[in-house]
């Protein structure tokens, strides 16, 4: 196996045509993402009906994520379109009131944000451009100080590093985009904003309500207080995204990198995929070339272990996604072996998951130096398990149902296999030849019985 970091691609206008998308998909896209935000509905149907007809003809398993926008807050519209003037120092007023905002005030539509402010807490609008603190709060309107920014102006967004904002994660919007989605069975659903375990609770009996297929949740990681409640939120979630873009906006930016890994090791203890997200290789929306910093973001998320890097506006808006791909493969292929120079990294208990058995398989494997682990995959954990020690031995994972082998797209260094009739012990030789292994040993899981098997 040459890569075992997997590519999340987000799809958007320019590549959304097959002919693209098979190209970006040979050249190593393993999960593809809807972005809600943007398109939503038949438009994001379509696109997913085409990628499920390239997977088959390829017979190649690819995830589907979809990415529900959650509760994005902006605030409301100004008298005109232009900007208009802030001064550092000076009092600007939150209200409930529609009307046009000016220079003093501006409309604050959502009234659970409204009440949730309290003085001392920071807004900061526009990616942090701006910031102001609130020195009074009443339930329909704020006064804050703007500290930083010189203008404002209609519909900007802002994030509330310092506030609990007591809402649903899934605004009418998010409801209506997921009772669509679940239409076309996704593989994966991520959740944006996520404050507490609750709110995967809440999402996850959304799900169960209108359909009985076990759709995995990601937590997207971009609130300051998602990341003091970070492993209840893995815990109730089965995946987690680190959404640098906000997570840089709600808290100093230089935690960022320390916080990545933070979240990276724990998600590996609590056996959950976990994607670096966020302006991986940015510049190349229009850009032939990455930049050096970006070669080494890519690079960093292979030697970090991470499951799967990402990529955003590069692919849905740039000139050549293809050459993304072709970039960011290349990238990872290569860091993936370097890391290979350090093969301990899974013996260090405080990096892997608590439990004895996938221990026990890792160290089989390596002490005899096999050259995959095969598993038969009736879930996804027993393959996630053994992903999460990364022990950097291919774990070929053949699965008898494709929701498993789709979902399995995500875990770093599997292989998943859809193979409704091959699915017995065994069979184990033939998945392995199926993959261009012809020799060597290999240890089999099955269910609870781990054996050693030697292919000639
Ligand atoms: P978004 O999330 O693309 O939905 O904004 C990613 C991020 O904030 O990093």
């Amino acid at each position: 196996m040459d890569r075992f970091t997997k590519i999340v691609a987000s799809i958007g206008p320019s590549c959304e045509s097959k002919d693209i998308l098979r190209q970006m998909i040979l050249a190593g896209v393993d999960v593809c993402r809807l972005n809600f935000s943007h398109d939503t509905g038949e438009t994001q149907g379509h696109k997913i009906d085409i990628i499920r007809e390239i997977s088959t003809e390829l017979n190649k398993p690819v995830a589907i994520m979809i990415d529900l926008q959650g509760p994005k807050h902006r605030i409301g519209v100004f008298k005109t379109e232009e900007k208009y003037p802030l001064v550092p120092g000076q009092i600007f007023t939150f209200d409930s009131n529609p009307k046009p905002g000016d220079s003093k005030r501006v409309c604050l539509p959502d009234a659970d944000v409204l009440r949730s402010l309290k003085p001392g807490e920071r807004i900061l609008l526009n990616d942090g451009k701006i910031e102001m603190q609130v020195v009074s709060a009443e339930p329909t309107s704020v006064q804050a100080t703007v500290i930083r920014g010189t203008e404002i102006w209609s519909r900007r967004g802002f994030n509330l590093p310092d506030t609990n904002v007591e809402t649903s994660v899934l605004t009418e919007k998010d409801r209506a985009d997921l009772e669509y989605a679940l239409t076309k069975q996704p593989d994966w659903v991520a959740v944006s904003f996520v404050q507490r375990p609750e709110d995967i609770a809440e999402v996850r009996d959304f799900i169960t309500q209108r359909v009985s297929y076990p759709i995995k949740i990601m937590a997207k990681i971009e609130r300051g207080n998602a990341v003091d409640r970070l492993s209840e939120i893995a815990s109730a979630a089965d995946g987690i995204m680190i959404a640098r873009g906000d997570l840089a906006v709600e808290l100093p930016f230089e935690r960022v990198p320390a916080i990545s890994r933070h979240i990276i090791r724990e998600c590996r203890k609590l056996n959950r995929p976990v994607i670096m997200a966020t302006q991986m290789l940015g510049t190349m929306v229009n850009s032939e070339f990455p930049t050096r910093a970006e070669i080494s973001d890519v690079a960093n998320t292979s030697y970090l272990r991470a499951d799967a890097g990402m990529t955003s506006e590069e692919t849905t808006i740039g000139s050549n996604p293809l050459n993304v791909i072709e970039t960011m493969n290349k990238i990872m292929t290569y860091s993936d072996e370097d890391a290979l120079h350090n093969p301990y990294d899974w013996l260090r208990v405080e990096n892997a998951p608590e439990n004895d058995w996938s221990r026990s398989v890792s160290s089989m494997a390596f002490l005899n130096k096999a050259v995959a682990i095969i598993v038969f995959a009736r879930d996804t954990n027993t393959a996630t398990q053994i992903s999460c020690r990364r022990s950097d031995i291919p774990i070929i994972a053949v699965c008898d149902n494709m929701l498993i082998a789709n979902q399995l797209c995500l875990s770093r260094g599997v292989i998943p296999m859809y193979e409704p009739d091959l699915f017995a012990p065994r069979d184990a030789f033939n998945a392995a030849r199926s993959v261009g292994i012809t020799s060597g040993n290999l240890v089999i899981v099955d269910e609870d019985k781990i054996s050693l098997r030697k292919l000639d």
